[in-house]
């Protein structure tokens, strides 16, 4: 009998499933609002005119494609470098960061936890509750247990904070506590800065290892406003992790443009870390693609097109920002009693709107509104055609 006889069904992946059965979806009026990605007012994945003109020029140059080191290009790793800690960082003059250049964000937590696996095979990895989906997946297939800690709070719409705290007080030390740096996905919700601050202190007194995720930088507040997480760990002496991503910021998904980061205590130390981290890499897929990275390394340190590139950014933030403004106006005009005001305040892509799955069903079933079962809506999805038929629907729902 063939060798796959009882190989069995997986699982669908709930979001893509979504998106198939949107598809299939013949209603002219339907909307996705479950999807993870960026589009336009006009409802379109937008190619953005910086990575445009340096695609345009690379071409032009027409490039040999032959291997590019294990951890891709240098020029690419330096800008990565330069967002994330900033161009005047100490730990980037020190030599206290080694950066290798990832398929994506995922690609870049997969380096990582591969990586972790080697050098602490017992620890137990620790991921918000909820979070993106693939987090434990990828950690549990690593090798890893994971678990949640306690995180969002659906009462105040925003984050558990002394929940989350007292919980991380009490793990042991060596555990490696994955963290949204910013734009929770999917809640929306943030830590202030000086909630960041005491959770950098707690990881400092037990010794945790954090793991920062930033797969939105630019999408809440501006690239450096963004980088907080970042830049307060980096002032606190710790080793960590940071994985990142330019799917969302570049609008370069199906490029996997992304890369993981690693602080030592030496540079002596960075030269070890970074061989190991090659060898994960080596024995997966040898060494990343060359279009991406040379596209962002292009807009990044040109500076017309780093203007151009900023200015783009801006534009995706603002637009979310004012979808975000005017499905709570909305809303209320419409006479929905409910206080929706917590949408303007969550940060990023995505709201938790508090839409019960049976809601979500209705959403679906008759008004051919897309949502995740939790209540999770992307902003990004909503437009200036598309806003009003679902306002009417939400409220239609929620009376
Ligand atoms: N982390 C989080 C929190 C994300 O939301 C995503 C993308 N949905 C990723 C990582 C992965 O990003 P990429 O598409 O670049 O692999």
């Amino acid at each position: 009998s063939s060798i796959f006889a009882s190989v069995e069904m997986a699982p669908r992946d709930p979001i893509l499933g979504l998106t198939e059965a949107f598809n299939a979806d013949t209603r002219a009026t339907k909307v996705n609002l479950g999807v993870g990605v960026y589009y336009d007012d006009n409802g379109k994945i937008p190619l953005l005119a910086a990575v445009k003109a340096a695609e345009k020029a690379r071409l032009e140059t027409m490039p040999p494609r032959g291997y590019q080191p294990i951890e891709g290009l240098n020029a690419y790793n330096q800008a990565v470098q330069n967002l994330l800690f900033g161009a005047g960082s100490e730990l980037l003059a020190a030599g206290r960061v080694i950066t290798a250049e990832a398929l994506g964000g995922t690609g870049a937590l997969k380096i990582g936890a591969d990586f972790l696996k080697r050098i602490s095979p017992n620890a137990k990895v620790y991921i918000s509750d909820p979070s993106w989906e693939n987090h434990r997946a990828l950690f549990e297939s690593a090798g890893f247990v994971v678990e949640n800690y306690p995180y969002y709070d659906a009462a105040t719409r925003g984050v558990n904070f002394a929940g989350m705290k007292s919980f991380l007080e009490g793990l042991a030390a060596g555990s490696i506590i994955i963290l949204h740096a910013c734009c929770h996905n999917p809640t929306g919700a943030d830590l202030s800065d000086a909630q960041w601050q005491e959770v950098v202190d707690v990881c400092k007194a037990k010794g945790l290892v954090p793991f920062l995720d930033m797969a939105y930088q630019g999408f809440a507040d501006g690239i450096d406003a963004d980088a907080v997480a970042v830049r307060a760990f980096s002032a606190s002496g710790l080793q960590f992790f940071v994985s990142s991503s330019f799917s969302k910021s570049f609008s370069l998904y199906g490029e996997r443009v992304g890369a993981l980061s690693v602080v030592t205590a030496s540079k002596e130390e960075s030269a070890r870390v970074l061989s190991q981290v090659k060898r994960v890499i080596r024995t997966n897929y040898s060494n990343p693609p060359t279009h991406g990275g040379a596209v962002v390394a292009a807009v990044l340190s040109t500076p017309e097109l780093r203007q151009m590139w900023e200015d783009e950014l801006a534009g995706m933030r603002d637009r979310i920002r004012a979808m975000r403004v005017a499905l709570v106006d909305k809303l209320k005009a419409k006479g929905v009693a409910q206080d929706f005001s917590f949408v303007v305040k969550q940060r990023g892509m995505f709201s938790y709107t508090g839409l019960t799955s049976a809601q979500v069903d209705v959403l679906r079933n008759e008004f051919g509104i897309y949502a995740v079962g939790t209540g999770r809506i992307c902003l990004a999805a909503l437009n200036s055609k598309n806003i009003d038929a679902v306002v009417d629907a939400i409220a239609a729902v929620l009376k």
